[in-house]
């Protein structure tokens, strides 16, 4: 089912967006970076992460610019997500911010574009913002991220256009029992961030036995099972072994069985802001 790097799951609005691609959170502008970016692209990679916060979308846009160039691969190949700001959610503001990462990453498009955080009366506005980018064609598809059940019952009150997208926190540990169910009903794509749960995930015993057992890293466990639980995810790492590692799971298959073990070990546990109790 899942071929390679290339593959795609299609967003509701027709949108091809690959299952698998490259985090960038927390890796500050330079050339390790820049390096990673290149070297995943040139690893098959074509779908990267990155955000307003993280302040790397020049390194990021270089990284990209510099890969094109090397590898002849051209701009419909790649898949670009970035996000807005929780200070930008305003309509004029989220505009704006758009426009602020496309100059930083020096494209002219983004594949997709998100709302970073549910913040209580402002992401309203902001949506109808990205309603407007997707219905002027500067953006592919628009979607949100950190949204609750109640959150996109809220927003889907009002919007126009359905999100493509809610990406959240989701590893063994937090498998969003109302969350995905809720996306999957109303065709709106899960996707993982944190899939490894920051490197917290690596030495569970559950997860170091199925390692074994299938010959694969634990990293390679959790990122397949994402994908087998019709889950994008966007594993981050700078280090060139572990990109590769990362991307080597299209070689073998969990078993219906493994894949409920690894959902019984959800602890509801976050490793990261609780979306309905952040203060930021
Ligand atoms: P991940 O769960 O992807 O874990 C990244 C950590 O695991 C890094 O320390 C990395 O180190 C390490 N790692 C990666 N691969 C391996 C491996 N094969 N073996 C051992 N260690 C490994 O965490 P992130 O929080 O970075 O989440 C992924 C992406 O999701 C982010 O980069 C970002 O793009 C997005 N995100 C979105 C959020 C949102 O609010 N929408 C919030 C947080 C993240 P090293 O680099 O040294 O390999």
């Amino acid at each position: 089912m899942f071929k390679n790097l290339q593959h795609t799951t299609t967003l509701h609005n027709g949108v091809k967006m690959p299952w698998l691609g490259l985090g960038v959170f927390k890796v500050k502008e330079g050339p390790e970076l820049v390096n990673a970016v290149k070297f995943a692209i040139k690893q098959g990679y074509r779908s990267i992460d990155t955000a307003a916060i993280y302040e790397n979308e020049a390194g990021v846009g270089q990284a990209i610019k510099e890969a094109m160039e090397e590898t002849g691969l051209s701009r419909e190949e790649l898949f670009i997500t970035s996000k807005v700001w929780n200070s930008d959610l305003g309509y004029e503001s989220a505009i704006a911010a758009y426009e602020t990462s496309l100059n930083k990453l020096g494209l002219d498009y983004l594949d997709l574009y998100l709302i970073h955080w549910p913040v209580e009366d402002k992401y309203k506005d902001a949506w109808r913002a990205l309603e407007t980018l997707y219905k002027e064609g500067k953006v592919k598809a628009i979607g949100v991220s950190n949204f609750q059940v109640h959150h996109l019952e809220d927003l889907l009150k009002d919007a126009e256009i359905k999100p493509m997208i809610n990406q959240v926190e989701y590893h063994p540990r937090l498998t969003q029992l109302d969350v995905k169910p809720f996306c999957e009903k109303n065709g709106i794509q899960l996707e993982a961030w944190s899939p490894l749960m920051q490197g917290q995930l690596l030495d569970h015993p559950t997860l170091v036995e199925l390692s074994k057992k299938y010959n694969k890293a634990v990293s390679q466990i959790i990122i397949r099972w994402d994908l087998q639980n019709g889950v994008v995810t966007i594993p981050k790492s700078t280090n060139e072994q572990r990109i590769v590692e990362n991307a080597n799971i299209f070689d073998f298959e969990l078993s219906n069985e493994d894949m409920e073990l690894i959902n019984s070990l959800n602890q509801n546990l976050r490793v990261g802001p609780d979306p309905d109790n952040f203060d930021f």
